[in-house]
């Protein structure tokens, strides 16, 4: 006996896998054989997923065959199935869960918002095995690849072209994606695993991935790890102009939402449009992820690295986004909502309070002027660090050139990025930092360079130590330094020196580099500052020797911190030990000041603290006048030094190097911060706590 019926699908959710496992239970109810067929497909009704391969959304007809003895009951029953929708709810998917719940992760662009979540599916192209028979399918699967990363090529330009003014300065994190693409470790090495492995594009590449992943595993920085989530972005793309796959489109949301996402790749910060999109949450990140870098020009809140947010979180949740502290309420109660409304028009208000003296001068209140720079790892940052009001930038990391390429940036690679934020940032000065890079952090495993793998990097061949064994590499920067210095104002600074030898022998190259110029009759600035990046307790010791060779000193507490108490800034397990308030640190900060002052050179801070709303108090009273800093703690930095009477401060903290422990001293300071700035200190928004304070 056979029956025959054609069945729509009513429910919201379509045949999803808690319908299609009640129409398997059904199944085994009777002795006949359900078979349901969609288009000219037809499945076996005892199986779950060749149910759910049907693809059946609401309003999909089906065509459902039943052969044996008890056929009409059992189509009787399944059509009732349908009817009844499966018990779904009327809301169907759309229905909130009323469990309050919290969550925490980093916050990396500050503000509050309140909005339902929007579920963004990031999830992986599935890529199956398959194994090319002969030549003509090898060449077919070359081409199919080819053509898959020219389309994403194509699609970053499109991204590039329609970029919004807010993100404009990063649109070379898209060129980086280009230059991914065109990576032999990713497209040379997955044509070649196509010819030899004879397995298809998709497998090809996953392992060339995996084997990038194998790679980036070895380096225990987590500026350069982060690299592999654009890695990942990219090799996504490719895989879905592979597959054919589309993505869940960002130009697509229409309602005001706060996005709930696995992760988000530089383009997707690119094509959000923050009229719809209030908030963004991911489950993995960094602080120093591109896409967390990027998010804070788009000025809403964003949190990163919540681990579980798209398992947690489901779509049409309330969310209460702390972009300030990293909290998440899911689903909260009308008390915590109003008690959230009303932080919310607090921080609102407090922060165009700090924006409206982001570009006025950082003089205190009692009339001492007081320089804020910033501290910038690419060139895209720069518009932001002015925007945002440095007055120059006092630390450039160029770290960024030498970690996304296989092999070294070449000299005019070098000239064309210097230069652009010597122009920019001109009049005021730009302090670039030499190389600081240790040799186990370069990416790649076959340069002759990279090779070697050190126990403790960072005591070992790093930064200054690098560059003076590699002098080919050093010599390439330092020409591209000084080809670059006519365009704007530059001061030059060597890292982690460690005595007076190593400086001298540094200022050697560059005068080698200067007499090669000259031959060449290429202009450079030949008074540019020499200064050094106090960081290693040897050199505070010595700094009053230090001072009489070179024309300024920038003082780097983080590695300062790392170095004089022997904590791995890196480790978790001992971050808590890691003490910015050390009277140790602070005794050895005064120490260079002084030692600068007496020699009448520079003294400026560009470690973290410097962006600390409590530390800058210490900092001030110890003597020190210049600052480089996060481009975000900027505004407020500004803020509280215009508040600030700078005699009266250093009259209150005499005394501060003479307290026994860093307890007693955050004690001491956070007292006389509530009494000197009580709106500041009575409202609790430090965004920027130096690691290990508080
Ligand atoms: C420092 O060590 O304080 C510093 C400014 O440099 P980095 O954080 O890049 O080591
Ligand atoms: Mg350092």
């Amino acid at each position: 006996m056979e029956e025959l019926r054609s069945i729509k699908v009513i429910n919201e959710l379509g045949m999803h896998a808690h319908a299609a496992g009640q129409i398997v239970e059904l199944a085994y109810k009777y002795r006949a054989k359900l078979f349901l067929r969609k288009d000219s497909r037809e499945v076996d009704g005892l199986s779950i997923l060749s149910i759910l391969s049907l693809a059946c959304p609401k309003g999909s007809e089906i065509k459902a065959r039943i052969v044996g003895v008890d056929a009409k009951e059992f189509m009787d029953d399944l059509e009732r199935l349908f009817k009844s929708k499966f018990g779904e709810t009327e809301q169907g998917k759309y229905q909130p869960r009323k469990k309050i719940m919290k969550m925490k992760g980093f916050p990396v662009s500050p503000g509050i918002t309140i909005g339902k979540a929007h579920h963004l599916d990031r999830s992986k192209t599935t890529i199956f095995y398959r194994k090319l028979i002969n030549k003509k399918e090898i060449d077919k699967e070359i081409n199919r690849f080819r053509q898959a990363v020219d389309m994403a090529k194509e699609q970053i330009q499109t991204f590039k072209s329609n970029i919004t003014e807010q993100v404009k300065g990063y649109a070379f994190v898209l060129d980086t994606h280009s230059m991914i693409l065109d990576d032999s470790l990713l497209f040379d090495s997955t044509i070649q695993r196509i010819k030899k492995g004879k397995v298809n594009a998709g497998w090809a590449l996953k392992k060339s991935v995996n084997n990038i992943h194998h790679l980036f595993k070895k380096v225990e920085d987590e500026y350069i790890g982060r690299r592999m989530d654009d890695v990942d972005s990219v090799s996504e793309r490719v895989l879905r102009n592979l597959t054919g796959v589309e993505p869940d489109s960002l130009a697509g949301i229409k309602k005001e939402v706060i996005i709930v996402a696995h992760s988000l790749s530089p383009c997707d910060i690119v094509e959000i449009n923050v009229s719809h999109v209030m908030g963004i949450l991911t489950d993995v990140g960094g602080r120093t992820s591109h896409m967390a870098i990027m998010s804070e020009a788009l000025e809403i809140p964003v949190v990163v690295g919540l681990e579980s947010a798209t398992e947690i979180i489901v779509d049409g949740d309330l969310l209460i986004v702390d972009g300030n502290t990293g909290d998440i309420i899911i689903n909260p109660g009308p008390d915590t909502i109003a008690s959230y409304e009303e932080k919310r028009k607090r921080y609102n208000k407090y922060k165009s309070a700090v924006d409206r003296v982001r570009h006025l001068p950082a003089e205190t209140s009692d009339g001492h002027k007081i320089t804020i720079k910033a501290n910038i790892e690419f060139l895209g940052e720069t518009k932001s660090a002015i925007e945002n009001g440095a007055e120059g930038i006092g630390l450039y990391r160029t770290e960024y050139l030498y970690m996304i390429k296989k092999d070294f940036p070449d000299e005019q690679t070098l000239i064309d990025d210097y230069s652009q934020i010597a122009k920019m940032v001109a009049p005021n000065p730009v302090t670039i930092r030499t190389l600081d890079i240790a040799s186990d952090k370069m990416m790649t495993s076959d340069s002759e360079i990279g090779a070697s793998k050190e126990d403790n990097p960072a005591l070992g061949l790093r930064s200054i130590r690098f560059c003076l064994s590699e002098r080919n590499v050093f010599k390439t920067q330092l020409r591209a330094i000084l080809r670059a210095s006519v365009y704007g104002n530059f001061r030059l600074m060597f890292p982690m020196i460690s005595g007076l030898g190593q400086f001298l022998e540094a200022k050697r190259v560059l005068k080698s580099v200067m007499r090669s110029l000259d031959r060449e009759g290429i202009e450079y600035n030949r008074e540019i500052p020499v200064g050094i990046l106090i960081e290693i307790p040897s050199a505070t010791s010595i700094a009053d020797i230090l001072a009489r060779h070179a024309d300024f000193f920038s003082i780097g507490t983080n590695d300062l911190i790392q170095y004089a108490l022997a904590i791995d800034r890196d480790n978790e397990h001992v971050a808590h030990l890691y003490e910015p308030f050390h009277p140790a640190v602070l005794r050895m900060i005064h120490q260079v000041v002084e030692a600068g002052n007496n020699e009448g050179i520079d003294v400026s801070l560009c470690g973290e603290i410097a962006g600390d709303p409590l530390a800058i108090l210490i900092l001030l009273s110890l003597g020190l006048e210049e600052f480089s800093m996060n481009i975000g703690s900027i505004p407020l930095i500004k803020k509280m030094i215009r508040m600030l009477p700078l005699r009266e401060v250093r009259d209150q903290f005499k005394g501060i190097l003479q307290l026994p422990t860093s307890e007693k001293v955050e004690s001491f300071v956070l007292k006389k911060a509530q009494s000197l700035l009580p709106n500041i200190f009575k409202e609790g928004v430090f965004r920027y706590r130096a690691v290990g304070i508080g």
